[in-house]
């Protein structure tokens, strides 16, 4: 038997008592106490530190750390020198919605050690199906936002309907049928044009059990000019003056708020109105003509954030996921001049809001595709050091998507999870690559 064989089913042998005490819960905000069972000694590990790594020794007990030696210890297993990260996060994905690909896509998560998964709409009929999986030692921890939450026929109605109607080659000549259809009303969207739909609609988007809300803003006003009568539907998402009490609603009920933006605008009405966390940049499409942008003509100017609301988002610690895969692509002619300016838009608003003191964690939103991509594509765009991504992947994007939960830190009282890698990705980012042992909660992930 291999070394790395014997190491795993020493693992399972002596966690058991760890991983059963742990049930799963409607939000995945799940319990850290320290519970009676085996104690495991981590000897001959680096551990991460935050900015580097520091040999150590840990313990292990019921799926939490310990950094004093027990009095008892029962086994011991050798890190052999491996460099102890915390497991990454994906604060940004619409994967996991569902059976569909379900097998294949958790695989690449933990392949890649993503343990930490946001999914930011979804149906939420198919989260029901699949939910019980998660949010237990050994498996991943998923939060699922559910429909989106938008006005009648906007975003992201046509990213739902037509399939659920089974058009999958050109909805344009469907477009009557599909403007009528509303297989996915009420569970991969929800259309909230006033105040009375909002209270119509709030105690059915809550008994859905969402672990976050998502909101679409594109382009958003209170009057919106009259959709045309036919063609595909591309409407401006909600009414501004609806989402401070969306917000407000929210909290109340525990939840954060993430929100879809496309211009400076609708960044700023999310700022203002409390939002949490940002599911784009403004001008993470420009000049890819999509919902709603087509108007605001060749000109950044409405893509910029001001210094005024970039210092509010920080402030308020809101949260970033800035889709760079987004903007790398293109197609047309135009495509490679629109990229050049879409990077050096993206450029000056990162450099702004990271000033200010808003946070930037990693999300794919990449349907199929998981955080490896977006990561990969941030290093490309050469925005951030490889030392602040590991940081922004490893801690900053669990910690986002679970506030206040004991995870992403090697201290007394957190969760036992980490990866163990066999060089430091601290000098080599590649080194991520390297993972020899996934451990969550105390339990070998496979
Ligand atoms: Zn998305």
């Amino acid at each position: 038997m291999r070394p790395r064989s014997v190491l795993l089913l020493l693992l399972a042998s002596t966690v058991d008592a760890g991983c059963a005490s742990r049930a799963p819960s409607s939000a995945g905000a799940l319990a850290t106490t320290a519970t009676a069972g085996p104690t495991i000694a981590l000897v001959n590990g680096q551990w991460y530190t935050g900015s580097g790594f520091a040999r150590r020794t840990l313990y292990m007990i019921g799926g939490v750390l310990l950094t004093r030696r027990p009095s008892r210890v029962d086994s011991t297993i050798d890190l052999a020198n491996g460099y102890v990260i915390p497991p990454f996060g994906d604060a940004h994905t619409h994967n996991l919605d569902g059976t569909f690909n379900l097998d294949k896509v958790r695989g690449a998560y933990v392949a890649e050690g993503t343990f930490y998964v946001q999914v930011l709409t979804n149906a939420a009929t198919n989260a029901a199906q699949v939910r019980d999986r998660w949010n237990r030692a050994c498996d991943l921890d998923v939060l699922y936002a559910n429909g989106g939450i938008t006005s009648t026929l906007s975003h992201p109605f046509l990213a739902y309907e037509p399939r659920a109607m089974g058009l999958y080659g050109e909805w344009a000549p469907h477009a009557a049928a599909i403007r009528t259809s509303r297989l996915r009303e009420g569970n991969a969207y929800w259309f909230i044009d006033d105040l009375a739909a909002l209270d119509a609609t709030w105690p059915r988007i809550l008994a859905a059990r969402p672990g976050v809300l998502k909101i679409f803003l594109l382009d958003a006003m209170e009057q919106p000019p009259a959709m045309p009568d036919s063609g595909l539907p591309h409407g401006h998402g909600l009414r501004p003056s609806l989402v401070p009490e969306i917000v407000r609603r929210a909290h109340a009920a525990n939840l954060r708020v993430a929100a879809h933006v496309e211009t400076a605008a609708d960044f700023a009405i999310a700022v203002d109105a409390g939002v949490d966390i940002m599911a784009h940049l403004p001008g993470y499409g420009f000049g890819n003509d999509p919902d709603g942008r087509a108007r605001l003509g060749g000109s950044t100017a409405a893509f910029e954030i001001p210094e005024t609301v970039a210092r509010k988002a920080g402030q308020r610690r809101i949260v970033v996921t800035p889709t760079v895969s987004w903007t790398l692509g293109g197609s047309g002619p135009d495509s490679a001049a629109a990229v050049v300016v879409r990077q050096a838009l993206m450029k000056r608003n990162i450099d702004r809001l990271t000033s200010a003191g808003v946070r930037f964690v990693v999300g794919s939103d990449w349907f199929g595709s998981t955080a490896t991509h977006e990561i990969t594509d941030m290093r490309a765009a050469r925005v951030w050091d490889d030392a602040t991504l590991l940081h922004m992947w490893a801690v900053e994007t669990p910690q986002s998507i679970f506030p206040g939960r004991k995870i992403a830190r090697f201290d007394d009282g957190y969760e036992a999870s980490f990866l163990v890698l066999d060089q430091n990705p601290v000098s080599d980012f590649n080194a991520v690559k390297s993972i020899r042992l996934r451990v969550k909660q105390g339990c070998p992930v496979s």
